[in-house]
C-alpha cells in the first residue's frame, strides 16, 4: 500500500496473511468481514505475536506490551468494534510518578514534563533530577525561534540541540530504551516524535509550543482520559477476540513461511512441511523476514527492508508479599539512563498503575532489559534471568523479601528500531510493493510500532483489497 495514492481496485477470492501477531490479525479479521476468503499462517500455537497475559499467583501479568495510547483511537475504535467496550480500563493517573536513577537513586521525574519537554518551569528548577546547569538550559529553550524545516536528525541530535546532554542522557534515553529498547543515537526524530517536529517549526521552542497546545486544548476539550488504556483482562483479552471473530471463516495453518512464489498471478507459500495457494499475501511479518521471503521475487525490496533494525527485550514479572516486601511503591515505577550502567532499562509497579492486575498484599513488579543487555541473554534460563532481576530491584527499591512466583518473556528482534532516514526507507519500499500486484506489507516496520498503529496500517491496507472506503 503506498500512502496518499489511489491504489487499483482488486478483490481477491483468496489471501494468505503471514504473521499472526495484531498486525495480521486484523488484517486477517477485515478480510473476514468482507467474506474474502483467508488463511493466517503463523507457526506459534497461539494468535497474537507478542501479545499474551499470563496468570500467576493470583496476578495478571503481561509478557509483552501491557497497555496502549489513549491518544491514538484506533485500538480503542477496534476493541469497541469487537464488543469489548466495557472492559477497557483507563491507567490510574491520579498515582502517575515516574521515577529516574540518578547516581544510584531514584528521583521522581519533574511534573509537568512532556516527553523531555518541560511545559511548566518551576517543577524543573526544584527537582534534583538534573543540575543546575542543564535546568537553566532547559529554561533557555524557551527562548529558541523558528528556523525552518530541517532534514532527519536522531533523537539525541534533536533533544541535545534543545536541552543539553544531560536532558538526552537522563531523559530522553531511558524513555526511549522503555519503548524501543534502542538508544536515541539510532532513531529518527521524524519518525519517532514527528509532533515534536513539527512543534519545533512552527515555533523554535519545544517549551513553547506544547504550552500553547495545552493553553488551546484546556478551551476546547472536555475532561481528559487516562493516558494509558488496557483491558480488564488483560491485552491478550484483544488478541484473543479476533482469532475468535476470525475462526470458522479464516483458516488458521499453524506453521513458519519459508518461501514464497508468484506464478500467473497466484501465490504459493511454502511452509516447512505444507503450502498455502492464494491471490494475494499479506506479510504481517518483522521486516527482516519479510525481506527473506520476498528475495527470490524483488530483490530490491529486500535492502531497504534489512536496513530497519530490530531490538530485542525481555520481561520479568515479579510477585511479592506484603509485610515481607516493604517498598511503598508510590508511582507507575522507574526508569534507568545507560549512564548508570544497570541490567534493568524500566520497571513498572503494576497495581499502580492498573486496578484488578493483583491484590495489595501481593506487589507485582515488572522489570524490562533491552538493548544488548537483553540481546545478551536471549539464551538464559528463566531462573537465571528472575536471579540477576530480582538482585537489582532488591539493590535499587531496598527490599529484601523474595518473589513468591514470577515469569520471563524473551523476544528476540521483535521491536522496530525507525533509524534516521526511516520514511525514505518506507517510501522505497512502498514503491516497490505497489510494482508486485498482490503484495501488501504491514507490521511495525513502518508506521508505528504501537498496538493502535499497528491496528491502524493493517486497517488500512486491506481496505483496497476488499473495496472498502476510508473510514
Ligand atoms: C515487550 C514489549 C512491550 C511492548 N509494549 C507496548 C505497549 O505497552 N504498548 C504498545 O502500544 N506497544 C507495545 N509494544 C509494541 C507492540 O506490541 C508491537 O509493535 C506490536 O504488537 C507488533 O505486532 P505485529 O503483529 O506487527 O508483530 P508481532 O506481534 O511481532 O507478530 C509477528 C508474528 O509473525 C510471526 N512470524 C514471524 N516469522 C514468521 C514466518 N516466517 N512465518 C509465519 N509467521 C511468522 C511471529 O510468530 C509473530 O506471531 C511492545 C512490544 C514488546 C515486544
Amino acid at each position: 500500500m503506498s500512502e496518499g495514492s489511489q491504489p487499483e481496485p482488486l478483490r481477491p477470492a483468496s489471501v494468505a496473511v503471514i504473521g499472526g501477531g495484531i498486525s495480521g490479525l486484523t488484517a486477517a479479521y477485515e478480510l473476514a468481514k468482507a467474506g474474502i476468503a483467508c488463511t493466517i499462517v503463523d507457526p506459534k500455537p497461539a494468535l497474537g505475536g507478542v501479545i499474551r497475559t499470563e496468570n500467576a499467583g493470583g496476578c495478571l501479568i503481561e509478557a509483552g506490551p501491557d497497555s496502549f495510547l489513549a491518544q491514538k483511537p484506533w485500538a480503542l475504535e477496534l476493541i469497541k468494534e469487537v464488543g469489548l467496550g466495557d472492559q477497557v480500563i483507563g491507567s490510574n493517573d491520579h498515582r502517575r510518578r515516574t521515577f529516574v536513577l540518578r547516581d544510584g537513586r531514584l528521583i521522581q521525574i519533574p511534573e509537568g514534563l512532556q516527553f523531555m519537554a518541560p511545559t511548566r518551569i518551576a517543577p524543573v528548577l526544584k527537582s534534583p533530577l538534573l543540575s543546575v546547569g542543564a535546568k537553566l538550559r532547559m529554561a533557555a529553550e524557551l527562548l529558541r525561534r523558528p528556523s525552518g524545516a530541517r532534514p532527519d536528525r536522531s533523537v539525541a541530535e534533536f533533544v541535545t540541540d534543545h536541552y543539553g546532554s544531560e536532558v538526552n542522557e537522563y531523559l530522553a534515553q531511558p524513555m526511549l530504551a522503555g519503548v524501543y529498547g534502542a538508544e536515541p543515537e539510532a532513531l529518527s526524530v521524524n519518525a519517532v516524535l514527528p509532533r515534536f517536529v513539527e512543534i519545533e517549526t512552527r515555533y523554535g521552542s519545544l517549551s513553547r509550543g506544547l504550552m500553547a497546545g495545552m493553553k488551546q486544548a484546556r478551551s476546547t476539550n472536555g475532561p481528559r482520559s487516562s493516558l494509558f488504556l488496557t483491558l480488564r483482562g488483560g491485552m491478550q483479552t484483544l488478541t484473543d477476540a479476533l482469532a475468535a471473530r476470525i475462526a470458522g471463516k479464516a483458516k488458521r495453518v499453524q506453521g513458519r513461511a519459508v518461501g514464497l512464489e508468484r506464478t500467473n498471478g497466484r501465490w504459493t507459500v511454502q511452509l516447512e512441511d505444507a503450502s498455502v495457494d492464494a491471490d494475494a499475501v499479506i506479510l504481517a511479518l518483522p521486516a527482516y523476514e519479510s525481506a527473506q521471503l520476498l528475495a527470490p521475487i524483488d530483490s530490491e525490496i529486500t535492502g531497504p527492508l534489512r536496513s530497519i533494525p530490530y531490538g530485542s527485550s525481555i520481561t520479568v514479572g515479579l510477585v511479592y508479599e506484603r509485610p515481607a516486601f516493604t517498598h511503598p511503591l508510590t508511582g507507575f515505577g522507574f526508569l534507568v539512563p545507560r549512564a548508570e550502567g544497570r541490567l534493568l532499562a524500566a520497571c513498572t509497579w503494576v497495581g499502580t498503575k492498573f486496578d484488578g492486575r493483583t491484590t495489595n498484599d501481593r506487589p507485582l513488579l515488572r522489570a524490562f532489559l533491552g538493548g544488548t543487555k537483553a540481546q545478551e541473554r536471549m539464551s538464559h534460563t528463566p531462573e537465571k534471568l528472575v536471579r540477576e532481576v530480582d538482585a537489582e530491584l532488591k539493590q535499587l527499591m531496598q527490599y529484601s523479601a523474595d518473589p513468591v512466583e514470577w515469569r520471563t518473556a524473551v523476544w528476540d528482534r521483535a521491536m522496530a528500531q525507525y533509524p534516521v532516514g526511516h520514511a525514505a526507507i518506507v517510501a522505497h519500499i512502498r514503491g516497490r510493493e505497489a510494482a508486485i500486484p498482490g503484495l501488501t506489507l504491514i507490521g511495525n516496520a513502518f508506521a508505528g510500532i504501537g498496538i493502535p498503529d499497528c491496528i491502524r496500517l493493517a486497517r488500512r491496507a486491506v481496505r483496497p483489497l476488499t473495496g472498502a472506503t476510508a473510514g
